[in-house]
């Protein structure tokens, strides 16, 4: 059913309107629900896909003889490096396979550009001055800390849906040296769910900027999380970039942290061969070599590249009912209205809700009262500040596809409710 536009309505329509849904909220908050969908994590039942690695690996030696228990390998099993290799469009040489966690690697690479600077720097970061990154949003709220944490200044740019505005960058970058990198989540970012085309990578890999040791962090942490049988490939930065004569800008990462255990996967870096070697070096003052019994697990347990996107598939018909249920609800309760855009992702761990601004805040307030816990609103922007109040980060992965349904319509009704309340002050 499409329902009537709010702003059609007249003040005692919607007054009507409001009480009629401040009770249907009362009747919510009696349920006593707690229902969760902020963090985008895997459910259970995905986990236990990936149960078998817990019996494994099978022996302790890799493809080349090398006791997978002791020190050594800094750069990881190469046939896992291999393997995320041809699964990420890029050569074996250029990936690094380390930890369980990505956003430690974008951590440490941070970490060395401040300290050090990089391959094609004159000075360490840290001694330039104020140093700022171009900021996609809505984007990850990782990203964001990350940066805030270091004293790094945050330059946001609208994310559209074949990735951020790439004029806006290309201006910014051209005329403010002190802009020394960006974040990018190429593939079904986070929230927004878009996909970088290859021409905005193109155009990011190509850009002449005022720092010549700019850098791009492109964080394809979903580069394989499809939601539909179409499996998008994602923009091939590495190649368009040495193409263009800026080799060493992008750095790729990626993990398995939601293919196979979020805590006990494996994260992946992948960049030129100089950047590789000199994340290495950094690299090798802290550590003599990364969790290999685990790494050959994976190699394992996946068997192939093929292996890993037939894994992916399993996760896809767990968690695609959800992101439907999520679209079905939405759609049911709030179409027509004006007052709510949803995206319908076909990838990625998030549904981008914008309400009506000046709202989202009040939409969370109230779900939480409800024992509906949301995001914060606001997380995906840098400190935390939505200029319009209006984005919402919906992560239904988690619970079961029923609390999935319960929770939406929940928020179906915060939506609306706060919407009304936000009328009827105005008038
Ligand atoms: N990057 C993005 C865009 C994410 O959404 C997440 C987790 O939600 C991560 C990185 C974390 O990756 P990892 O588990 O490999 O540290």
């Amino acid at each position: 059913m499409t329902h009537t536009p709010l702003s059609d309505l007249s003040r005692d329509d919607l007054a009507a309107l409001r009480d009629q849904l401040q009770a249907t909220y009362d009747e919510l908050k009696t349920r006593g629900l707690a229902l969760d969908l902020t963090r985008g994590k895997p459910s259970s039942a995905q986990l236990d896909l990936a149960d078998e690695l817990l019996s494994l690996p099978r022996g302790c030696t890799d493809r080349s003889g090398t006791d997978v228990r002791n020190y050594g390998g800094l750069a990881g099993l190469p046939e896992l490096r291999e393997m995320f290799a041809e699964l990420l469009g890029v050569e074996a040489e250029q990936v690094v396979a380390g930890g369980n966690s990505s956003l430690s690697m974008m951590r440490d690479v941070l970490v060395y550009l401040m300290l050090f600077g990089g391959v094609d720097s004159d000075r360490p970061w840290s001694k330039e001055g104020v140093v700022k990154f171009i900021c996609p949003v809505p984007g990850y709220d990782r990203h964001f800390t990350l940066l805030e944490s270091m004293g790094i200044e945050m330059v946001t740019v609208p994310m559209r849906e074949d990735g951020p505005d790439a004029e806006e960058v290309a201006r910014l970058v051209a005329e403010d040296r002190s802009i020394k990198g960006m974040w990018i989540v190429p593939t079904y970012a986070n929230p927004a769910g878009s996909v970088c085309s290859q021409e905005v990578a193109a155009r990011l890999a190509s850009m002449e900027t005022a720092a010549r040791d700019f850098k791009i962090f492109w964080d394809n942490a979903y580069a394989l999380h499809h939601l539909t049988e179409e499996e998008t490939k994602s923009a091939d930065i590495l190649s368009l970039a040495a193409a263009s004569g800026h080799p060493h800008r992008p750095v790729m990462f990626a993990s398995t942290s939601k293919i196979t255990f979020a805590g006990a996967g494996v994260a992946f870096l992948a960049a030129s061969v100089e950047n590789v070697r000199w994340y290495l070096g950094h690299l090798g003052h802290g550590s003599i070599g990364p969790d290999k019994v685990n790494q050959l697990r994976h190699v394992q347990f996946f068997g192939s590249a093929q292996g890993v996107r037939d894994h992916m598939a399993k996760h896809r018909e767990i968690i695609a009912p959800k992101f439907a249920e999520v679209d079905r609800v939405l759609t049911e309760r709030l179409d027509g209205y004006g007052v709510a855009r949803w995206n319908k992702p076909r990838g990625g761990y998030f549904v981008n809700l914008d309400v009506m601004p000046g709202t989202a805040s009040r939409v969370v307030q109230l779900a939480k009262e409800a024992g509906i816990a949301l995001t914060p609103a606001g997380s995906s922007f840098p400190h935390g500040q939505d200029p319009h109040d209006e984005n919402i980060r919906l992560a239904p992965t988690m619970p079961p596809l029923d609390e999935v349904s319960e929770a939406m319509d929940g928020v179906a009704t915060a939506v609306l409710l706060a919407a009304v309340e936000k009328l009827l002050d105005r008038g």
